[in-house]
């Protein structure tokens, strides 16, 4: 492949503010495509307005701004995608690859997470029910560029999952894949917290006959209490006058050995630096990192 033809992308949910641990992912991001003199996109990942923080959108493109970070072309929001997803779930539900699950909370409570395929066969309509996309009996694996190999079972492992919620909400394993082939996403650099997603990922990108991107999946800083930061941990804004220190420890967290006269420096000058430095190789192939250890 032409390293010129590299797409990759950043993108954030509005649940809360970027964290240092979302720092971490944007910045691997960032650079593992400037670094190729790649394009490096920006997407709002906003399918879930009740659980979306007030002035999250825009405190998450002034953090961004303010550590130095210049993203290619219009922002998308997933927002402004709902036609996309809705055609492709009644086509997923027509063509019986994917069915209505009438099931409660309370019902598949008891099952460890893995849809026990209560309606897999009850042809419930496809009314105040969530949708559910049908998994075959089948290893997904991939080799991940920091990861390695990584494989799951999606019927033993994870079963049927939803793609539309009861609500009305769509989820985000039908979006992410939607929005990444429409974008013409080669690269996917992002969490190891995702990792236990890409299998679902492979699976839609097959059934939908879309080009697989490369993944590679960073650490994922935890607190000493192993909390995961951001999400349900609501972790505060990344303060914007900390941004040239803040950067050179998400470099740190990654691998990489920033001289320390760029903790004066500028964002952009950071950034300038571990551009021309970028190593996936010292990349710790780690799925966490305790936040403390980080220098
Ligand atoms: N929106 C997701 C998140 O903030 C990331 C999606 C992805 O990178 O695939 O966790
Ligand atoms: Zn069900």
């Amino acid at each position: 492949m032409n390293d010129s033809a590299y797409i990759g992308r950043f993108a954030p949910t509005p649940s809360g503010y970027l964290h240092f641990g979302s720092l971490v992912a944007a910045l691997a991001s960032y650079l593992d495509a400037r670094s190729v003199g790649g394009r490096w996109l920006l997407r709002m990942e906003d399918l879930d307005p009740p659980r979306e923080v007030p002035g999250a959108q825009d405190a998450i493109l002034h953090s961004l701004e303010a550590y130095g970070f210049e993203w290619d072309g219009e922002l998308v929001r997933q927002s402004d995608r709902h036609a996309e997803y809705a055609v492709l779930i009644e086509r997923l539900f027509n063509q019986g690859l994917a069915y209505a699950c009438t099931c409660s909370r309370k019902q598949l409570e008891g099952s460890g997470g893995i849809y026990p395929g209560t309606c897999r066969n009850a042809g419930h309509p496809d009314r105040d029910a969530a949708i559910r996309l049908r998994v075959p009996e089948l290893e997904y694996r991939f080799t991940d560029r920091v990861q390695g190999e990584f494989r799951q079972h999606l019927g033993r492992e994870v079963g049927d999952f939803v793609i539309r919620r009861r609500d009305g909400l769509f989820a985000y394993q039908l979006a992410v894949v939607l929005d990444d082939a429409w974008q013409g996403i080669t690269d996917i650099v992002r969490g190891a917290d995702l990792l236990d997603s890409t299998p679902r990922q492979l699976y839609l990108q097959e059934l939908l006959g879309l080009h697989q991107p490369r993944y590679l999946h960073v650490p994922l800083i935890i607190q000493p209490d192993g909390h995961k930061l951001g999400k349900s941990y609501r972790s505060p804004p990344l303060p914007a006058d900390q941004a040239a220190p803040l950067l050179n420890r998400a470099l740190r967290a990654l691998g990489q050995q920033p001289p320390a006269e760029l903790n004066g420096a500028t964002p952009r000058e950071v950034l300038n630096w571990a551009i021309a430095h970028w190593s996936t190789a010292r990349i710790p192939r780690s799925r966490t990192l305790a936040e403390a250890q980080i220098r």
